[in-house]
Parts: C-alpha cells; structure tokens; sequence
C-alpha cells in the first residue's frame, strides 16, 4: 500500500480526512510499536488503491509552547515515513503564516506533494484557495473532508502523482518470483505428454526442485535464466497418484489452476480445437484476468498443417475476439516439433499481461484517442474523458476520469479498450478500464 502522510496546521481538517479515507476499518488503528503515541497508521483506501496513512494530528491537543516544536517533529517524521505527501490548509481562512512554514519545509521535500483546500464545501466561500497557487503546489485539490466532496478529485491527483512510482514498486516486489504458469485443457488433449517432453521426463516429479504437497503441485524450471514455475497441473496430478486410474477434468482443479497462474496455457487437440468447452475455458482464463497461450497439440498427425493452422486462428478470431492476438502455437509433444516456440510464446504473453504504460503517454495517447473519436452526447452534453492512469498491472488495469461517466456508452469503451491494445502494443491480453466521474 502507498504510505501517505496528511499534514497542515492544527484544525485544517487532517483527521477527519484521516477517517473519512479509513472508513470502517477505524478500530483497526493501532500504534504500532515503537512509534511514538501522536502519530497514527491505519489501514485506508481511495477508489480502489489501497493506502496506509499517517495522521500527524496528535499535536493538536496540545497547548503549551512546545506546539511548534512537537508539530515539526511529528511532521519531520511522518515526511520521513511517507512516499507521498497530502498538504492540507483551510480554504476557508485562506493562506495563514503557520502554512507558509508548512509549505517551505515541503518545498524542500524530494516527495510528491498535493495541495488540499479542505472545508471547500461552499465554494463561495473559499476566497482564500487563490494565493494558495503561490506556495509553490500548483492548483489545490478542493474538498470536503466532512462532507466527502472532492474525493473523486482527490484520487485523481494521487494517482497523477504515485502511479508510474506504484507501479514500478510493483516490479521490485516481483522482480524474484518466478513466472507460474499452468497448463489446462480436456482430458487427452496431450496436457501431460508436453510438459514431460518441456521440462524431461524424469524431473518432473523427481528432484528437489519438485514440490509435492498434498493439494498442490508445482515444478520450478529455469527457462534461459527465467524463473518459471508450472503449477498444479493436471498431468502432473495424476503421475503423483499412481493409483488413481482416471483422469477427469475436474472443473475445480481447473479454477484453481487458472486462479494460481499468471500465464494460462490453453492445449487443445487439433482435431476439435475451440469447441464448446475450450471456449469455455478461454473466457475463463480472460475474466480471470491471466494471460493467455493457445496450443494445437498433436501436430504430427495433421496432414495440411499450413491450411488447418489458419482455420484454427480464424476460429480464435472469431469466437473469442476478447482475446484476439493471443499466442498461438501448434506442436506436436511426440515428435518435439513446435514446442521449443512454447516458451518464448509464454514469456511474450507474461510481458505483455506485465505491461506498464507511463502517465504522461497515456494522456497524449487519451487526447488523440478523444480527438479521432469523440464521445456521443448524452441529453444534448457531451461526455468528456479528462484524464487517465494505469493503477495495476497483470493484468494492465487503467481509470479514466471523465465528465457524466455513468453515460459513457459500453460500444464507447470498447473503442477506447481496443485503442489503448493497438497503441500500446497489448495483443491478447485482458485489459481492464474503469470509468469514474471526475472534474
Ligand atoms: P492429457 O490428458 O491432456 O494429459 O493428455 P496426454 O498427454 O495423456 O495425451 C493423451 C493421448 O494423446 C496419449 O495417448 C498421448 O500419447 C497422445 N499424444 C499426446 N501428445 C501427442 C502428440 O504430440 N502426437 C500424437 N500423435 N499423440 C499425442
């Protein structure tokens, strides 16, 4: 969760934000060890980031003359603590001398910053938000922490300024683990027989790199320097349970496969490729969010490899368009044929689904998008998408801001969906947008 610290004078507001943005998990709050009794941390989140506050807000009880000393000390540590920083002052009273202290400290700060202008609920009232551009943090967000206004503005601004620093974070944190993957299909799709012919038969359940517990199997595999993980695949449960005779397709092994994997490879017979249940299968894999690699087994056995190939991804085209431009590899496990593609085929589909889109190309991308295309008008005004962040990545998860965005139309978000695929160079994977209101 993004660390952020609220700060600002005494009664600007900073608690009541505090809460508003803790919700109900107040009586999670706790203070943590070692942290002096001031300063608290709670568990918080605006839209769908989650958050870890800092309120600075203990001083304020606090009357005697160390007030300045003891602010600056709890506000030094929480700058210290915090990866972004929210700035608070009272619209109301406008630009006091304490904030001017605020703001010279924060200006020094090598941390993003963003102004808030709270108690703004009667905007005619906030006469004092136009000398706040001259402490130096661009426009203020104007709000109501009391009232709740203002807070789709508030996201907003967070994610203009943390998203690229999020989801970069994102990577360090993943940056080890190895890429999971699992293999699913119907029974005799030839499931066991390629991941025997990928990773050597006598390793697969063999070795300490094999990992056997009672409900999960899982092999780790070095891929060209790569860390991969193949788990809980079907094949390899049946090798591990000699006994079991059958093999059914367990709908819930299967869930639970998908739900594990990042990358989900999807073998098919060639003879009844994309039928009813692959299908299935396919959009599973899409709602879930995980990439996807679609494999023709069996390729040996084809006698007009060129011809079917084609027929096999027009049919990928044409019933599962939500996933056009997935890989596609045909192989056959018994000759070896095709499957030395399988690899790279996953790894392009794992940087694709990773992809990170930057900020400011997002924008440029979302004005041209906007300007080829403009959005209809609902009830003679027009919808106007204002700006757009990348919050998540596997799958790349984006928000648009927009005005009247409970009108935009679904035909229109696909267009933009579709746009950012070609733009940002994303065949195949699941894209996720959220449309918000925001001015
Ligand atoms: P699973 O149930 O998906 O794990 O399928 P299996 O790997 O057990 O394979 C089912 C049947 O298809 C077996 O009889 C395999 O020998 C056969 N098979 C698997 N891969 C190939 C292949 O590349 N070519 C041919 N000709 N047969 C295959």
């Amino acid at each position: 969760a993004l660390k952020v610290a609220i700060v600002g004078r005494p009664n600007v507001g900073k608690s009541t934000l505090f809460n508003r943005l803790v919700g109900k998990r107040l009586a999670l709050v706790d203070d943590r060890p070692g942290v002096t009794r001031d300063r608290r941390y709670a568990d918080g989140n605006i839209g769908d980031m989650d958050l870890t506050l800092i309120d600075t807000a203990g001083y304020e009880d606090v009357t005697d003359e160390s007030l300045e000393a003891r602010m600056r000390e709890q506000t030094e540590a929480a700058i210290d603590d915090a990866e972004l920083i929210l700035f608070m002052m009272d619209a109301r009273e406008g630009v006091t001398s304490l904030d001017r202290i605020f703001a010279d400290r924060l200006r020094k700060v090598d941390k993003p910053v963003i102004l808030l202008a709270n108690k703004s609920e009667s905007r005619e009232s906030g006469g004092g938000v136009g000398e706040a551009h001259g402490l130096g943090f661009g426009e203020p967000v104007a709000l109501s922490a009391e009232h709740g206004e203002g807070m789709a503005d508030l996201y907003q601004a967070i994610l203009a300024a943390t998203s690229d620093m999020v989801l970069a974070e994102s990577d360090a944190e993943e940056a080890d683990k190895p890429i999971r993957i699992a293999v699913i299909g119907r029974p005799n799709a030839g499931k066991s027989t390629l991941i025997n012919r990928l990773l050597g038969e006598d390793r697969l359940l063999t070795g300490p790199e094999a990992g056997i517990t009672r409900d999960s199997i899982s092999v780790d595999w070095d891929y060209e320097g790569r860390a991969v993980r193949f788990v809980d695949t079907a094949g390899m449960r049946r090798k591990a349970r000699v006994q079991e005779k059958l093999e059914k397709l367990s709908v819930a092994d299967t869930i639970r496969a998908i739900t594990f994997a990042e990358v989900v490879v999807l073998v098919m017979d060639k003879d009844n490729a994309f039928d009813i249940q692959d299908l299935q299968l396919a959009d599973l894999v899409e709602r879930e969010g995980r990439a996807l690699v679609y494999v023709a087994s069996k390729w040996d056995l084809e006698d007009e490899p060129q011809a079917r190939l084609a027929e096999l991804k027009r049919l990928a085209d044409d019933k599962l368009p939500q996933l056009k431009g997935s890989p596609f590899v045909a192989l056959s496990a018994h000759s070896g044929r095709g499957v030395e593609r399988l690899m790279p085929a996953i790894l392009q589909a794992w940087d694709t689904w990773s992809v990170k889109v930057k900020t400011r190309d997002l924008n440029d991308w979302l004005a041209l998008a906007v300007q080829r295309h403009p959005p209809p008008a609902v009830d003679g005004k027009r919808i106007k998408p204002k700006y757009i962040a990348q919050t998540k990545a596997r799958p790349p998860t984006f928000v648009l801001f927009s005005s009247r965005a409970s009108a935009m139309p679904d035909h229109y978000k696909r267009y933009l969906v579709n746009s950012i695929r070609e733009s940002f160079d994303l065949p195949g994977t699941p894209i996720r947008l959220t449309v918000k209101s925001g001015s």
